[in-house]
């Protein structure tokens, strides 16, 4: 399932709340702390925080608490934990809209508190549908950092077919071309060694050309093919192979059938037409080995998956070049693997 996460700063919270998710955070680390040293985790519930401490602590926060420690402590990269923000299950944590005010309300030290929040424009989108019910969502984190007070809340929804299999996202592009991810998990296949060659083969026949050598020209022109056929048949042999030790039931792909015909998809993938053939052929490959062992294959929309970040904001700025930095939240990634991974997610849809 795709997700997502917001993250949605808390608008201007008194001194007052400030102090009380500052307290509530230490006590939630405390309590952490103390219950990851506790002879009987395996078998705590949330009434062992009175063990811990007599502060009416929300029993909410307690739960998600143990839960995640425990699962740290299972895969035993717990020692001591410096910060662990309060959580809290989508049954605890309510969206809200007030008019035109989107609020969020949850249990705190006495009572539940419900607080107005800064919804960006491209976050509102995210919020009807988590308050139209069309998405997930997950449990929600109050974390503070310079300064502000945040609530980060995963959402996921069903893309179709395939809930519950691994699925691998695959973006082609010019200086990497492609590259694949299952989640962080993921396969660079750089693009150098085939420009270089590419080069060779056009100069080449530029001297042929000088010299009137047109059955020559000919026959370099099919050379390169066959050399870059080879070479999207190892490719495609390297990207299933991997897909098949990870498990992946499901691969997405861009839909790239359009995008010759549109001018502005001209001048968002210019490169990519002068390699469309080759580009095609890639597709064509891995999407027949898929099919021959198993593997799921599935076009996506192309829109945005460049321009994307995983906190749902979506500029065009995002991206230079190989970096994708958003404008939003800050997060970095290698631009095309956050292609991938919006590939994988079906962040425009499946295409029809
Ligand atoms: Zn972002």
């Amino acid at each position: 399932m795709p997700t997502i996460t917001l993250r949605l700063q808390l608008h201007n919270p008194t001194g007052a709340k400030q102090q009380m998710y500052q307290r509530m955070t230490e006590i939630n680390t405390d309590f952490a702390n103390w219950f990851l040293l506790h002879p009987e985790a395996n078998k705590a519930t949330s009434t062992i925080f009175k063990e811990f401490s007599d502060e009416n602590f929300p029993s909410a926060v307690v739960n998600q608490t143990i839960r995640e420690v425990k699962s740290q402590k299972k895969n035993q990269n717990a020692k001591t934990f410096r910060k662990i923000w309060c959580s809290f299950n989508n049954q605890n944590l309510k969206v809200e809209r007030k008019s035109e005010c989107y609020t969020v309300s949850f249990p705190a030290l006495e009572k539940r508190v419900g607080v107005p929040v800064v919804a960006e424009p491209f976050q509102v989108a995210w919020l009807e549908k988590i308050l139209n019910g069309n998405v997930k969502q997950g449990a929600g984190k109050l974390y503070q950092k310079k300064k502000k007070w945040y609530l980060a809340i995963p959402i996921s929804w069903n893309v179709e077919s395939s809930q519950d299999e691994k699925v691998m996202g695959i973006d082609l592009g010019l200086r990497y071309l492609a590259v694949a991810s299952i989640g962080t998990n993921s396969l660079f296949f750089k693009g150098s060694q085939v420009a270089n060659s590419r080069r060779r083969y056009s100069s080449r026949r530029r001297k042929l050309g000088q010299a009137k050598k047109l059955q020559a020209i000919k026959k370099s022109k099919d050379k390169e093919s066959r050399w870059m056929k080879d070479q999207n048949h190892k490719i495609s042999r390297q990207i299933i192979n991997h897909a098949l030790a990870n498990g992946v039931g499901v691969i997405r792909m861009e839909d790239l059938t359009d995008i010759r015909n549109t001018a502005k998809s001209k001048r968002m993938d210019q490169g990519r037409n002068l390699h469309s053939w080759s580009f095609y052929q890639l597709k064509e490959f891995i999407k027949y080995k898929a099919e021959m062992v198993g593997i799921g294959f599935e076009l996506v929309n192309p829109e945005y998956t460049s321009q994307t970040c995983k906190c749902g904001h979506q500029a065009k700025s995002n991206r230079s070049g190989l970096k994708f930095r958003c404008k939003e939240c800050g997060h970095t990634c290698h631009a095309d693997l956050n292609g991938a991974i919006n590939i994988a997610k079906a962040i425009s849809g499946l295409a029809a």
